[in-house]
């Protein structure tokens, strides 16, 4: 039980896992470190980084205002168009997540998340 709460609770900073280091068992922390690498990578894809989990961003070509302008340089008039890159909604389906707020689908999700699980009883530490 001391080693699965230590597991769970351990690596979650850098200075555990320092400190995890200079306490030895370079191999298994090692080890651990990679799991937790796994875990860490996994909650942070659970929620797309680039839309923060919205689905959608500003668009890029007008910055959200959804139109664009364009000066003349000969008359020097400026005149709007509506943003043909988001068709003047000012933003835009994620690209990351493709609008699904996630960078990675449910079921692989669930996949990957489960394995550190397995490893980590694997090497007696679950
Ligand atoms: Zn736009
Ligand atoms: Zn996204």
């Amino acid at each position: 039980m001391a080693n699965a709460s230590g597991a769970h609770v351990g690596l979650s900073s850098t200075e555990h896992v320092s400190a995890g280091i200079l306490g030895g068992s370079v191999g298994v922390i090692g080890t651990l470190l990679g799991i937790e690498w796994k875990k860490y990578n996994v909650r942070q894809a659970s929620e797309c980084c680039y839309c923060r989990g919205s689905g959608h961003l500003v668009c890029g070509q007008c910055l959200g205002t959804g139109e664009l302008t364009l000066v003349n340089a000969v008359t020097n008039k400026s005149i709007s168009l509506g943003c043909p890159t988001c068709s003047g909604m000012t933003y835009i389906t994620c690209i990351n997540c493709k609008g699904d707020g996630r960078s990675v689908p449910n079921f692989l999700n669930r996949k990957t998340s489960r394995d550190p699980e397995d490893e980590l009883e694997e090497i007696g530490m679950g």
